[in-house]
Parts: structure tokens; C-alpha cells; sequence
């Protein structure tokens, strides 16, 4: 089974997310609990969720996707941006208890002026934290491209996370990779997409792998940029893409565009995917 889809905005709701899924041929999505910059969370009432499941079990949508904030930084030199990322992380774990059996993603973080022996305990203090939270969540760590001092930017940082968390089962804790990202990070899944994924399975397991963001890049490979390209347009180009969806270790794993594209455009990508997946 394909779950494909895109980030949605979630000013309408869920169950407004779940129509947009539909008409666009998706049955998975990627949204935001609240304003990406952190701001105030989006209020969730009972007949939104009620009324999305409906959607979500008649179109038997994949998991679904919620993303974390930009501006949570699990490890900042500044005390205070520490604990506003606990505090936002812990908020929205409990917000996914609406729609259980989902997966929320975080970046890292960036450990700018501390180096990397510093942040690693300080996001897996936030996150033995806030784990008791996320009961019914999977909680997904993202690969990074690794720009300025990004944290993630190697499978071998994220296996490091993952090994000092305390909750760390891995139907709690896992990873979603961005192939922009792995891409600019070094990781040459247009050539060598099979020894990637070998080595991902080595350092990290390929049982953490639980969601993808599909995206081109618009810079080279290993160029430790973050630009999104849309599918086709960038270095990666269409062909790997295509190749990379049909992976047969990827079966299954819900993937979600976040290309710089409108309604439409993603519309296409995914009639693009769709029409170039074998079953
Ligand atoms: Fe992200
Ligand atoms: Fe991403
Ligand atoms: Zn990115």
C-alpha cells in the first residue's frame, strides 16, 4: 500500500485536512498542531476529530504526520529555549491523544556554540521528559542535512538519541527520513540508495523507520543545504525518487511531500508517484 501525501495547513481543522487529502489522491498527510513559528496550539474539538476519523477510516488513510514547531530547539545554549521546547513538546504530545496512532516528528536541533557532547543529553533529557506523554504516539526524530551545527545529520547521532533515551521502544521512538535532507547530508540515495538504506538498517534499524518526507533538493549533493526542490526539478532528480518510493524495505511507510508547491501542484507529484508505483 502507497500512503502518500503533503503538508497540509491545519487553519481549517482536521476534518478540512482530511477533505483536502482526498481531493488531492492522498490518504496521509503532514501538518502542524500550531503556528510553525511555536505560537498558541490550534483549539481541538470532539466533532472535528470525529468527524476527520470518518474520513480517515473511509478512505483507509495511513498514519498521519504532525510536525513540530521550527523554533523547538531541544538543545540551546539558552536554559530558557530548553524549557520552552519541553513545554511545547510535552503540549502537543498530549494534543496527538485526540487522534491516537500517530507520529509526531522534531528536528533535533541545532547546538549552536555548545558542539555535539553537549546537545545529545540535552534532547534525551527533554525527551525522557515528555515521552510519558506520547501513550498512544510515535515520536520520530529527523534526519537533518546538517546545516550550520544541526544535530541529526548522520544516522549515527540519532542512534545515539535514541539509545540514551529511557522510552525508547521502537514503537515510541523513531525516525523520519528527508531524502533532501540525507541528500545534502551525504547520504547518496540516488546512486547508492540500496547501500544507504543498508547502512540506515546497521546504525539506526529499519524498524525505527517510520516515515519519509519525499522531497528534491535544489543544491548539490552533499552541499549541507536545506532548500526543498519540487520532485523532478532539483538534484535528486525524478527518476531516483520514483526508484526510492519503490524500495521494497520502504513498503508501507507513510510519505508526505514538502515541496514548495501550491494545491495543485501537489496534486500532480502525487498523480506523478502514483501512476509511477508498482504494487
Ligand atoms: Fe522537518
Ligand atoms: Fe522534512
Ligand atoms: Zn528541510
Amino acid at each position: 500500500m502507497l500512503y502518500l501525501g503533503c503538508h497540509l495547513s491545519s487553519a481549517g481543522g482536521f476534518t478540512s485536512m482530511g477533505k483536502t487529502a482526498v481531493k488531492l489522491n492522498a490518504n496521509t498527510f503532514q501538518f502542524f498542531l500550531r503556528n510553525p513559528r511555536g505560537g498558541a496550539a490550534k483549539e481541538i474539538k470532539a466533532e472535528d476529530i470525529a468527524e476527520y476519523k470518518k474520513i480517515a477510516s473511509e478512505h483507509k488513510f495511513g498514519k498521519i504526520l504532525a510536525h513540530a514547531p521550527y523554533t523547538l530547539n531541544p538543545c540551546s545554549k539558552e536554559a530558557s529555549i530548553r524549557e520552552f521546547a519541553q513545554n511545547v513538546f510535552a503540549d502537543d504530545l498530549r494534543r496527538m491523544e485526540n487522534i491516537p496512532g500517530n507520529l509526531y516528528n522534531f528536528h533535533p536541533g541545532s547546538h549552536v556554540g555548545q558542539g555535539i557532547e553537549t546537545a545529545v543529553p540535552q534532547i534525551v533529557e527533554i525527551l525522557d521528559a515528555v515521552m510519558p506523554e506520547a501513550k498512544n504516539t510515535t515520536v520520530l526524530l529527523e534526519t537533518m542535512s546538517g546545516k550550520g551545527s544541526e544535530v541529526g545529520s548522520r544516522f549515527e547521532e540519532l542512534a545515539e538519541i535514541i539509545a540514551k533515551a529511557k522510552n525508547n521502544a521502537p514503537e515510541k521512538l523513531g525516525v523520519c527520513l528527508d531524502t533532501c535532507h540525507v541528500y545534502s547530508a551525504g547520504y547518496d540515495i540516488v546512486n547508492r540508495l540500496d547501500e544507504v538504506l543498508e547502512e540506515f538498517d546497521k546504525i539506526i534499524g529499519l524498524d525505527r523507520l517510520q516515515a519519509i518526507h519525499l522531497n528534491d533538493s535544489m543544491t548539490e549533493f552533499n552541499s549541507h543545504k536545506d532548500r526543498h526542490e519540487c520532485l523532478g526539478k532539483g538534484s535528486l532528480g525524478k527518476d531516483a525518487l520514483i526508484k526510492f518510493i519503490n524500495h521494497p524495505v520502504l513498503r508501507g511507510i507513510p510519505i508526505n511531500l514538502e515541496t514548495p508547491n501550491e494545491l495543485d501542484g501537489y496534486a500532480e507529484e502525487i498523480a506523478l508517484l502514483r501512476q509511477n508505483y508498482h504494487e
